[in-house]
C-alpha cells in the first residue's frame, strides 16, 4: 500500500495500469472502517492492482478537480481512465471486490478466489452491532466469563462515534466528544476480553441456526444472539439525492463538515440531530440554513436556544425539498413552500440531511415480530419472538432512543443471558 500526494497522481495513477485510489480523511469513522478491508484486499489483489491512498485534507485541489466530495471515496482506474463505480461512505468489502474483479481477466479472478479459505468459529454469545447497546452487553457478558464476540459492519462506537458532542451521558461533568466516549466504551469491553470482528460485511444471518456469514468466507456460530444493529439515517427519496450522495449531499457532519470552511450549506430537518449537527457545522461553514417542514423546530429547548444565538444559522420553516441538482460547484435545491405551494430555488455548496432514522433489520426482518414502524418487539428481558435471540438499543420498539436507554437494554439482555447460560 502506497500513500501518494497530488503531485504523484499523474505518474502513479494516470500513467499506471490497474489502480484503486482511496481518498481518506482524518476523524472519519467510515474511513477508519475501510482501512482494514483495503489492507486485506491489497494482500490478495496487490500483485495485479496498485492500491494507493491519498489524504483528502492535504490534497483538496485534486479532490475538487476529481469531484470527490465525501470521505472515503474509492476510485478505480484502468490505464489512466476511471472505470467502474465510485464507492463512498460505508463501503462494503464485496463492492470493492466487484470493482476489482472487473479490472481483471476471469482466470485471474478465479485464482484469487481460490486463495480465500472458509473459516468457522464458535462462541456462546454473538452480538451484532457494536454501538452503546452491543458494547454494554459485551462488557457484562465478558465480566460474567461468557465467551462473546462482537460483530460490526463498521468500527465500534455506533452513532456515538459520529456525534460531535454528548452532554447528557451521566458521569461526565463536561460535554464529551462522541468519538472519545465511544472509544472508551469500546476499549473497556475489549480490555475485558470480548472478541471483536469489526469492519466486516455481514452477508447472511440465520437466526434459527444462530449462524452469521462474514466477508463471504467466515461462519460464526453461537448459542445466543443479541441484535444491537441500531438505526440508519432516512433518505428523502427525491430526485437527485442518490446521484449527489457523497458528491455534495452528506448524512454525517463529523465526516464532511470540515470541507465546508467559509461555505454555505443547507441542513434538512428540525429535530435534535439537525439542530445539534448544525451547531457543529457552523464551526466551519459561513452560513447555514435549516429547512424544516413544520412551523417550529422539534429539537429540545436547550439545543434550540443555542441555535437561535448562533448568528451563522437561520431557519426556513414550513418548506420541504423536492429535488437536488448540481450546477458546477453548487447544489441547487428546489424547496416547496408548504403554505403557498410555490417552489423556491436555494443555492448552496453542500447539503446535510438529518430527517430521522430507520431500524437496521434488513437481514432478518421476516423472522422477527416487529412493531408498526418496523422496530423489533422485545419482552422486558430483551427477548425477541425467536428463542435465544435478543435485541437491544435503538433497533427495538420503544419510546426513547438515547445512549442511556441503549446501555440499559444491553445490561438487561446480558444479565438475562448470563443467568440462562450459567
Ligand atoms: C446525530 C446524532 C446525535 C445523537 N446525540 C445523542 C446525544 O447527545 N445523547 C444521547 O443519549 N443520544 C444521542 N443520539 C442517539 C444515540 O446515538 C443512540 O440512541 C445510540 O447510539 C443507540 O445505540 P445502539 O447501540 O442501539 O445503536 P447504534 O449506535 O446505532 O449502533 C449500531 C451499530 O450496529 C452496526 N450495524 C448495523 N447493521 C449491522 C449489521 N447488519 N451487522 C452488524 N452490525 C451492524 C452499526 O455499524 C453500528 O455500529 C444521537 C444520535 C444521532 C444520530
Amino acid at each position: 500500500m502506497t500513500e501518494i500526494t497530488s503531485i504523484e497522481f499523474e505518474k502513479e495513477v494516470l500513467q499506471s495500469g490497474k489502480v484503486v485510489l482511496d481518498f481518506y480523511s482524518s476523524e472519519c469513522p467510515p474511513c477508519e472502517a475501510l482501512a482494514p478491508k483495503f489492507e486485506s484486499l491489497a494482500k490478495l489483489y496487490g500483485h495485479d492492482v496498485k492500491f494507493l491512498k491519498i489524504f483528502r485534507q492535504k490534497n483538496r485541489e485534486l479532490a475538487d478537480q476529481l469531484e470527490v466530495k465525501s470521505s472515503p471515496t474509492l476510485l478505480f482506474y484502468d490505464n489512466g481512465k476511471e472505470v467502474g463505480e465510485r464507492l463512498t461512505g460505508g463501503i462494503k468489502r464485496s463492492d470493492i471486490i466487484k470493482n476489482l474483479n472487473k479490472l481483471l481477466p476471469d482466470s485471474k479472478v478465479a485464482s484469487i478466489s481460490d486463495k480465500i479459505k472458509p473459516i468457522v468459529s464458535e462462541y456462546d454469545v454473538m452480538i451484532l452491532g457494536a454501538g452503546p447497546g452491543g458494547l454494554t452487553a459485551g462488557l457484562y457478558l465478558c465480566q460474567a466469563k461468557i465467551n462473546t464476540v462482537l460483530i460490526d459492519i463498521a468500527l465500534p462506537g455506533g452513532h456515538v462515534a459520529t456525534t460531535h458532542e454528548v452532554s447528557n451521558y451521566p458521569g461526565f461533568i463536561e460535554p464529551q466528544a462522541g468519538y472519545m466516549l465511544s472509544h472508551n466504551m469500546s476499549e473497556q469491553t475489549k480490555l475485558c476480553g470480548t472478541a471483536y470482528k469489526v469492519a466486516v460485511d455481514v452477508t447472511n444471518v440465520d437466526l434459527d441456526k444462530r449462524e452469521v456469514f462474514l466477508d463471504e468466507f467466515e461462519t460464526v456460530k453461537a448459542k445466543k444472539i443479541i441484535i444491537a444493529t441500531g438505526t440508519s439515517p432516512n433518505l428523502m427519496g427525491i430526485p437527485g439525492e442518490k446521484e449527489l450522495k457523497g458528491k455534495g449531499i452528506s448524512y454525517c457532519a463529523t465526516c464532511d463538515a470540515k470541507y465546508y470552511g467559509d461555505k454555505e450549506v443547507l441542513v434538512i430537518g428540525g429535530g435534535n440531530s439537525a439542530v445539534e449537527e448544525s451547531d457543529f457545522i457552523s464551526k466551519f461553514a459561513s452560513k447555514i440554513t435549516i429547512v424544516h417542514q413544520f412551523d417550529a423546530l422539534t429539537a429540545n429547548k436547550t439545543a434550540i436556544e443555542k441555535l437561535m444565538a448562533n448568528p451563522k444559522i437561520s431557519t426556513l420553516l414550513e418548506h420541504e425539498p423536492r429535488s437536488f441538482k448540481r450546477d458546477g460547484d453548487k447544489i441547487i435545491t428546489e424547496v416547496e413552500d408548504l403554505k403557498t405551494k410555490k417552489i423556491k430555488t436555494l443555492i448552496s455548496d453542500g447539503v446535510f440531511i438529518f430527517i430521522g432514522m430507520k431500524p437496521n433489520i434488513q437481514l432478518f426482518k421476516n423472522k422477527l415480530t416487529l412493531d408498526h414502524w418496523g422496530y423489533i418487539k422485545t419482552d422486558e428481558d430483551m427477548r425477541t419472538s425467536l428463542p435465544d435471540v435478543f435485541a437491544v438499543g435503538d433497533v427495538i420498539s420503544k419510546k426513547y432512543r438515547q445512549i442511556t436507554t441503549a446501555v440499559a437494554d444491553g445490561t438487561i439482555a446480558a444479565i438475562s443471558i448470563a443467568k440462562e447460560l450459567n
